[in-house]
């Protein structure tokens, strides 16, 4: 006879005694949960929106676990699409607004609907279950709650709810076989323990410096993901001193780790530092944040020192020299991290336009003001000469002159010895004439 698994009692917390209130959950996770039971399926709030709202947080999104299997969630939803083929999923969206609902998982076994590789990671987790299986895959006790609309009570299958009080961030589970089957766990760690302020419990805490390596079997697409939210939660600059800790920033951005172990008068920490501590302020004030910005500023020191070595070793101009650093560096970068086009152009560009602002005189400065990147470009350079670029004065100047009314700029930009019309040019050689051919 097959052994039956031992299924774990859940304490169940009434209404009575927690804070999670309709009231202050979206209209259209409501909505999902309402038409999943009403058509005979069990439907539990899941995950990061449960844990956030314990805290008396925002919660960024709602997640939804459910009894319903992937088409059967799709057939109840005119505006759901089926995503993702390592973990299948529904989104079910709203305008703006995306619910994410997932059927319940068993534990992994390796099927086709399993699918593990030979170091224990999982490439394929479709294997359905129960909502007691569900629980106990999930990541981490705190992410691991589940409110029903039907009771309104919270269900905790992995004393999770003592975790949130305690402000502790535990794996459920066995910490090395939860990191081995998805290496990603420990990016997540580091990412909760900074945004909830959570201390990551010892036994979780272990084995991360022993199994970081595994991240380098992470496709660079979902490293990309997840960099994204690593960096663009509210608190990148405890976040990166947090990976640099446990020694997976490396896996991310080895070449900036290189630089970094070569810190001179604490250039460039200081310049990193400083770019994350912007990004932060500007999220608290809801102040968009450009991937292409972030990127530019992980992998300036990169470009900034093979710039300078192959303008001053190979002789070539600084405009083809930091052309070919930065796309040496991007190169370099890609098969960690899949930055896509529509960002790795524009970030390319901030590096390239560093050198513009050494033009002071005629007609280039004011064009340059116009570029659609200049902001970018004179801010990415602010932060350049607050972290110890010697560029002092150059900001101010730029400063300046995007306070002028139009006809000081003029003045300001207006050089002082009139040099003759097209002297600095080269003259082109002739055309030459059809009849030559
Ligand atoms: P937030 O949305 O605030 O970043 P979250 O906890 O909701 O945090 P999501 O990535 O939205 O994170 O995932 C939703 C839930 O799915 C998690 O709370 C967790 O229960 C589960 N989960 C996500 N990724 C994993 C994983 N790699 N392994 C196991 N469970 C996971
Ligand atoms: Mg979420």
């Amino acid at each position: 006879m097959d052994s039956v698994a031992k299924i774990a009692q859940p304490t169940i917390i009434p209404r009575s005694e927690h804070n999670i209130s309709r009231a202050y959950i979206s209209e259209n996770a409501l909505t999902v949960l309402y038409r999943l039971n009403e058509a005979g399926y069990q439907a539990y709030l899941v995950g990061g929106c449960i844990r956030d709202m314990l805290l008396g947080r925002e919660p960024k999104d709602y997640d939804i676990a459910t009894s319903a299997r992937p088409n059967e969630v799709n057939a109840l939803f005119r505006n759901c699409r089926l995503v993702g083929r390592r973990f299948r999923l529904a989104h079910i969206n709203f305008g703006r607004e995306t619910i994410e609902v997932a059927t319940f998982r068993a534990p992994h076994q390796a099927t086709p609907a399993g699918e593990e590789a030979a170091n224990g990671r999982i490439l394929r987790d479709n294997v359905f279950g129960t909502l007691e299986d569900d629980a106990m895959r999930r990541d981490f006790t705190v992410n691991s709650l589940y409110y029903g609309i039907d009771d309104l009570t919270i269900r905790d299958y992995t004393n999770g709810l003592k975790d949130i009080k305690k402000g502790t961030l535990q794996l459920v589970g066995d910490p090395e076989t939860r990191y081995k089957e998805d290496p990603v766990r420990m990016l997540r760690a580091i990412r909760f323990s900074s945004k909830l302020g959570f201390r990551i419990h010892p036994d979780s805490k272990k084995p991360i410096k022993k199994l970081g390596h595994l991240l380098k079997d992470i496709p660079a697409a979902r490293l990309y993901e997840e960099t994204l939210k690593l960096f663009l939660g509210g608190c990148a600059v405890q976040t990166f001193d947090l990976l640099r800790h446990y020694g997976l920033f490396h896996y991310l951005f080895p070449q900036l780790d290189t630089c970094l172990e070569q810190e001179e008068h604490g250039y460039p920490l200081t310049f990193v530092s400083q770019a994350l501590s912007n990004t932060d302020k500007r999220i608290s004030e809801n102040k968009p944040i450009s991937p292409s910005f972030l990127f530019a500023c992980l992998l300036w020191e990169p470009v900034r020192v093979l710039a300078k070595k192959l303008s001053q070793e190979e002789g070539i101009s600084e405009t083809q020299a930091m052309q070919m650093a930065g796309e040496t560096v991007m190169q370099n970068q890609l098969p960690h991290i899949s930055i896509p086009r529509r960002f790795n152009i524009p970030m390319r560009e901030i590096w390239i336009m560093q050198l513009r602002f050494q033009h002071r005189y005629g007609q280039r400065p004011l064009r340059f003001l116009t570029h659609p990147r200049f902001r970018a470009a004179y801010d990415f350079m602010l932060l350049r000469g607050m972290a110890g670029e010697e560029l002092q004065e150059t900001c101010e100047w730029w400063t300046k002159l995007q306070e002028q009314p139009e006809v000081q700029r003029e003045l300001m930009t207006k050089s002082k010895q009139k040099k003759p019309y097209h002297s600095s040019r080269r003259k082109r050689p002739a055309k030459r004439k059809k009849t030559d051919r």
